[in-house]
């Protein structure tokens, strides 16, 4: 299958075509055991890392993951942030819309959860729900739908303008790797709650989501805003990418700790 390995990070302007992606790509990585030492790695260097964006208070950065049901999101946020302090994260799940979601423009709800500065923002599912199963389920008309990929990115290059530094992954499975997930969530009593039927409907559906998803990260890929595409049907190799991707960015961010207030060296602590 290696013949159908593409760079992770589609240049801006490419068209993308998900057949050419491998999912069960694992790189130059034999088993999960010859990976986990440089997952350890970057597991301590993101701890490091997220510390001086929260004592630095000049950069955000911004985790948008999307998938498949089954694609790993919620494996993504457990393994990668396990070094990181809690504190400095928040994590936002974006489910159906409520009523009052729905009564407002499609990005009110994302911008009230964009990261502040100082802090790492992880959204399980995005607005780009707006132009997958919106689009696929034709819950809006075509004409709604289609003007949204360029309100995206005019919003992430706001942000983005705003000091917020995004990364978006599409965490691609197979769908053969879906099935075999669908049938541990049926057969562990402890991942039943994780099952939901509607999920099969969507399954049925599978290559016009694979097609929203072409037009998603083809027309949203920009240089403020990337797309990656991570092989997923591996969990270990998912989160190595994911993890090195993670750590890449934040160390071209050059931060470092504030300067101390002045005269510190004189200061004396009462007994
Ligand atoms: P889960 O992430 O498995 O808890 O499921 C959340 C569900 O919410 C998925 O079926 C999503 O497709 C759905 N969802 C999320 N955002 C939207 C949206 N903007 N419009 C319609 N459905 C959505
Ligand atoms: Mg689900």
């Amino acid at each position: 299958m290696s013949n159908r390995r593409q760079p992770l990070r589609p240049q801006p302007g490419d068209s993308i075509r998900l057949a050419d992606y491998d999912p069960d790509d694992t790189g130059d990585y034999r088993d999960k055991d010859d990976a986990l030492e440089d997952l350890e790695r970057n597991r301590a260097r993101l701890g490091e890392l997220q510390e001086v964006l929260y004592a630095e208070h000049k950069h955000a950065l911004l985790i948008i993951l999307q998938a498949m049901d089954a694609g790993g999101k919620d494996g993504t946020i457990r393994h990668v942030m396990r070094g990181v302090n809690p504190q400095g994260v928040q994590v936002t799940p974006f489910k159906v819309p409520t009523t009052e979601e729905l009564d407002h423009d499609f990005l009110w709800r994302i911008h009230q959860h964009t990261p502040p500065l100082g802090m790492i923002g992880l959204f399980n599912r995005s607005h780009y729900e707006d132009v997958l199963v919106v689009r696929v389920e034709e819950l809006v008309p075509r004409k709604v739908w289609e003007a949204r990929y360029d309100h995206i990115n005019a919003f992430e290059r706001l942000l983005a303008g705003s000091g917020v530094t995004i990364v978006k992954f599409f965490l691609h499975i197979s769908k053969a790797e879906q099935k075999k997930r669908f049938e541990e969530r049926l057969s562990q009593p402890s991942k039943h709650w994780k099952f939901a039927r509607g999920d099969l409907k969507v399954r049925e559906k599978w290559d016009q989501y694979m097609a929203a998803y072409e037009d998603a990260i083809t027309r949203c890929n920009t240089p403020w805003a990337p797309w990656y595409i991570v092989p997923a049907d591996k969990k270990w190799y998912r989160n190595l990418v994911i993890s090195n991707v993670l750590v890449e960015t934040l160390e071209k961010l050059d931060m470092g700790y504030p300067e101390p207030e002045p005269g510190l060296e004189t200061i004396v602590i009462p007994d």
